[in-house]
């Protein structure tokens, strides 16, 4: 079954502890949530293009008709890796939707799954052949959902899920108006899992900043029930990469 994709490139991982790590980043169309945050709000619904870097790193795209079956995008992989990248990234959107298409590329590169973790059925059928997920836990005030609690316990599930095979870490949007209230959502949950699972808060990437007294106060909340709290940006937003 072919899958809708935005975009494939090569670039450096912009965002959690695997910063700086080269990629090549496979970015999926289709997602099942609408966060008031979405930095690629473009990929949330199936477009008629895909565009693919012409070689690693050079910015410089051509189209191709959507959708692309798996051994086009596993030889598109291949074309984009280069001797200092690491990991294919699976992003999107929400990459696990296609969860199909992706137990059945046939690549030798290590997975780097960036998801919502909303689809825990999912992760079980990926489980063994992810290297690495990234889970995020969404907060009410992200409104990324009508349906919150459902949405929070099948992240967790997922985190669950990956945690038992894959390098697992959870990451977390920090909005200006986030609290140690909805923050603990994410945290309590984390906790009931594995305190040692990397809890990363990202601060949003937007006008509105994030107070460095608000971050550290979140942190130190955090911090009281896991044992790995980290505050990173996206990093590659400053670098001006893709
Ligand atoms: S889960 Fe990701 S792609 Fe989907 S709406 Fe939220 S930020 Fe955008």
């Amino acid at each position: 079954m072919p899958a809708y994709i935005n975009e494939i490139f090569n670039s450096v991982q912009g965002e959690g502890p695997y910063v700086g790590i080269r990629q090549v980043f496979v970015r999926f169309e289709g997602c099942q949530l609408h966060c008031a945050y979405c930095d690629t709000p473009q990929t949330r619904n199936t477009s008629g293009t895909s565009r693919i870097e012409k070689t690693p790193g050079s910015g410089d795209f051509y189209s191709v008709k959507n959708p692309l079956d798996r051994d086009q995008v596993a030889g598109l992989i291949r074309k984009l890796w280069s001797p200092s990248t690491r990991h294919v990234s699976l992003t999107g959107g929400e990459p696990l939707i296609n969860s199909d298409f992706i137990r059945t590329l046939d690549i030798e590169y290590p997975i780097y799954l960036e998801t919502n973790a909303g689809f825990p059925e999912k992760a079980r059928e990926l489980k063994d052949i992810v290297a690495i997920a990234s889970c995020d836990i969404k907060l009410p005030e992200h409104e990324s959902t009508d349906h919150y609690p459902e949405l929070l316990k099948n992240e967790l599930e997922t985190i669950s899920i990956f945690n038992e095979t894959s390098k697992t870490f959870v990451k977390v949007i920090i909005l200006p108006e986030t609290t140690k209230q909805s923050l603990s959502f994410a945290v309590d949950g984390v906790a009931s899992i594995d305190r040692n699972i990397p809890f990363v808060l990202q601060p949003v990437t937007s006008n509105k900043a994030v107070s460095s007294s608000r971050l550290f106060e979140l942190m130190d909340y955090a911090g009281e029930k896991l044992k790995d709290v980290r505050a990173i940006p996206q990093t590659h937003k400053m670098m001006k990469l893709l």
